[in-house]
């Protein structure tokens, strides 16, 4: 799922310590750096949101770890 991002997103990110990113996911691999399902994950890493980006993407398969 893509959503505009704002500064609301990224205030509430930091305030709340949001959890949506691959190496948040319990399906993230990390020694293989990959997701256990084999989807993409270049725009769902956590370095992505340490820059601007016009907008955000939520993974649909996200499984808190
Ligand atoms: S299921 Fe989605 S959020 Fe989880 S590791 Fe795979 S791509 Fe990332």
């Amino acid at each position: 799922m893509r959503v505009a991002r704002d500064s609301t997103f990224d205030d509430e990110r930091q305030r709340f310590a949001l959890r949506h990113c691959c190496e948040d996911c319990g399906m993230f691999n990390l020694a293989r750096s990959a997701c256990a399902h084999e989807w993409p994950t270049q725009e769902h890493r956590r370095s992505d949101y340490e820059q601007p980006t016009p907008d955000i993407l939520f993974c649909k398969e996200f499984e808190l770890r």
